[in-house]
């Protein structure tokens, strides 16, 4: 592979960029474009999915794909050329916190592990922090004392969903990086099952938290038809908390989302057809 020269590298990612951008809302319009001239109000979905695999198999559609394909080929090599350059270090640590830093959120999770040849949770371990990458660190542990005293107090199982199994204890207001004892307080410890721990935390253990305070914690636990929703998503590849909030704000509520079309649920804010399909998969799934 040749190596891209330096002062070339930015103007080509962002040439490289824009373009991605581009073929993506091809892609997209001329998804909805298909289903528009091709659906009726009356199909179910079952058909809008066979439609789709329909489009997918036309030449324009595998044209468009081809292009995007050759676009992230050529990412590729320029964050390989990056790391040639700039990376002084073999360490698959040290190349994935290069990366990040230069190219921050601009970088997908695939993108480091093809790059780097990493694995998908060794790059995950890896978080942008104001600009700054940090690596996970091991969680502090609460004395199995204390533990059993919560988890006592809550009746063995999680406040939020009643899960009886994978139950850790949650302190309510974060405690990262510190040490200050107050906050092993059991007022501000609970216990949650693995599933509504993840929701807390928004998928993001050393991001923000679901909520901003002890109250906005307890009515967040409350909050049932959200939490229904997000258990059913959240295995999606490309579904976080943030699309979870937008659908939740568009349905409302489970039933009226598992009722949901791909042609509605793709109109939500961050859902594109390809997202929406995977839901529609996902929720008939679970119905069975
Ligand atoms: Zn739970
Ligand atoms: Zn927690």
């Amino acid at each position: 592979m040749n190596i891209i020269k330096s002062e070339r590298m930015d103007m080509l990612f962002l040439e490289l960029k824009n373009k991605k951008v581009k073929i993506i809302d091809q892609l997209w319009e001329l998804t909805q474009n298909y289903l528009n001239n091709n659906l009726n109000d009356m199909l179910e979905c079952k058909d809008e999915l066979k439609l789709l695999e329909e489009l997918e198999n036309t030449e324009e559609y595998i044209s468009i794909i081809d292009e995007l394909n050759s676009v992230n080929e050529n990412l590729n090599r320029v964050y390989i050329s990056f790391l040639e350059v700039k990376c002084n270090s073999n360490l698959k640590k040290d190349m994935i916190i290069a990366l990040k830093e230069k190219f921050q959120d601009e970088i997908k999770t695939s993108d480091i592990v093809r790059a780097v040849g990493c694995s998908k949770s060794y790059a995950r371990q890896f978080q942008l922090i104001d600009g700054k990458v940090e690596q996970k660190e091991k969680r502090r542990t609460l004395s199995s004392k204390i533990k059993g005293k919560i988890l006592k107090r809550d009746g063995n199982s999680c406040v939020v969903c009643g899960e009886i199994k994978n139950l850790e204890i949650h302190h309510i207001m974060a405690i990262m990086g510190s040490s200050i004892k107050e906050l092993d307080d059991h007022h501000n410890l609970v216990t949650l099952c693995k599933e509504c721990h993840y929701l807390a935390h928004n998928g993001n253990y050393y991001k923000n938290l679901a909520y901003s305070d002890v109250e906005g914690f307890w009515k967040w636990t409350k909050n049932t038809e959200k939490t229904k929703i997000w258990l059913i998503l959240k295995d999606i590849q490309g579904i976080g908390s943030k699309i979870t909030e937008n659908i939740y704000e568009r349905f409302k509520n489970l039933e009226s989302l598992e009722n949901a079309s791909i042609r509605s649920l793709s109109k939500v804010d961050q859902v594109n057809v390809s997202l929406a399909k995977k839901i529609r998969y996902k929720l008939e799934m679970e119905s069975k």
